[in-house]
């Protein structure tokens, strides 16, 4: 067991000065009033320690406790998805040079941020979106330069929400790539750690730390089986969801489900996978200079499926049917993965409770 280390709770600022040393912004899960989301932290008391979520279809609330753990909740209220593909942003400009010829520039912000505490799920997600945004014809600058300086460490599951299904799926609440560090938080007031990468072994190089001993390792291991036993949730095997989805278009559920959504979207914005966007152009009061901008849009929005004077998919029902057939069968055509990875934002986001393992469960009998 010798590839484990152990990070003692007193030393997470140590790791943090390092990080922060390095030149790395580091951002982690935070407590703000009603919710757990990420945010800046400089130090380990920033953490939510003692802090819980409660999430079931349309509800979320966050409670404090006594228990003595930073990552004793289980998933923040939206994923690392906004780091990397802003929900708005500008992504080029033009303005008249001295010459009085146009002049085109691209803006490609970015900084070094290290993500402390990232969800296997929400890892997922970030895997699923490099094949978006990094393995096409055309890559997306901006993304490429954020992925390139961003630190991961993940977070291992100790306990499920009622909303997760990523077992359902065939993934495990444990990290399996994708990581610099993964970490487990067991009882003994600390995290047994393993290393991703050559950045993450220099790192914990950097800190020293100790092996962490057997009996760490397996405190460890049987958090995360506590955390698959938690839950619940079941779906038929994912190839055989993403055939019957197909062949099933004009199933009266999806009449059913269209009859409860609202089209609000809120769906889409918290999922870790969706991509859709619209880009505008915004120029200024003079005429001199334009901003052309980039926004997060929705397919459940009636204009996304505006094309060429005709909108096709004005019915709430069609939007719907969309949206979970490209997640959960056509996505693979595209990107040679499924689309989601069983965080179950999108139901405890939907204000009417829609539940996606539900509505699937239904079409797919
Ligand atoms: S579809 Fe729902 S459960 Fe799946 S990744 Fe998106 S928000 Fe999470
Ligand atoms: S499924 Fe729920 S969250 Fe998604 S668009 Fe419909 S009502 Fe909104």
């Amino acid at each position: 067991m010798s590839h484990y280390y152990f990070l003692p709770h007193q030393r997470i600022d140590d790791m943090l000065n390092q990080l922060q040393g390095d030149g790395y912004k580091c951002v982690a899960p935070r407590h703000h009033e009603s919710e757990i989301n990420y945010d800046t932290i400089t130090k380990s008391a920033d953490l939510p320690w003692g802090f819980h979520d409660e999430q079931a279809p349309g509800h979320y609330k966050v409670n404090k406790s006594d228990h003595k753990h930073a990552f004793g909740f289980v998933l923040p209220t939206t994923s690392v998805k906004p780091m990397l593909f802003k929900a708005k942003e500008n992504i080029w400009k033009v303005a008249r040079n001295d010459e009085g010829k146009l002049a085109f520039e691209p803006i490609v912000e970015f900084e070094k941020i290290a993500v402390f505490g990232v969800r296997p799920c929400d890892l997922r997600g970030i895997e699923i979106q490099d094949r978006v945004f990094m393995e096409n014809s055309y890559n997306d600058v901006r993304y490429v330069k954020r992925r390139e300086n961003q630190f991961l460490i993940a977070m291992n599951c100790t306990k499920s929400h009622s909303n997760c299904f990523c077992v359902a799926l065939g993934d495990a609440p444990q990290a399996d790539k994708g990581f610099d560090l993964a970490m487990t938080e067991i009882e003994g007031d600390g995290f047994v750690v393993e290393i991703g990468s050559d950045k993450g072994r220099a790192l914990l190089d950097a800190l020293d730390l100790e092996a962490a001993s057997g009996g760490q390792a397996q405190k460890a291991l049987a958090k995360i089986a506590y955390a698959v036993d938690g839950q619940k949730k079941t779906l038929p095997p994912i190839k055989e969801v993403e055939t019957k989805l197909m062949a099933n278009l004009e199933h009266p559920q999806w009449d059913d489900v269209a009859s409860r959504c609202l089209s609000c979207g809120s769906c889409t914005q918290v999922c870790p996978t969706c991509f859709c966007h619209t880009e505008r152009d915004e120029p200024n009061v003079l005429g001199t200079e334009t901003h052309h901008t980039r926004e997060w849009d929705s397919c459940f929005s009636i204009d996304h499926s505006y094309t060429h004077g005709d909108t096709y998919r004005e019915d709430p029902k069609y939007r719907y049917r969309q949206w979970l057939t490209h997640k959960f069968s056509t996505w693979r055509d595209q990107f040679r993965t499924k689309g989601c990875v069983g965080c179950g934002r999108c139901v405890t986001w939907c204000p009417v409770k829609i539940d996606v393992v539900d509505e699937i469960n239904a079409i797919c009998k």
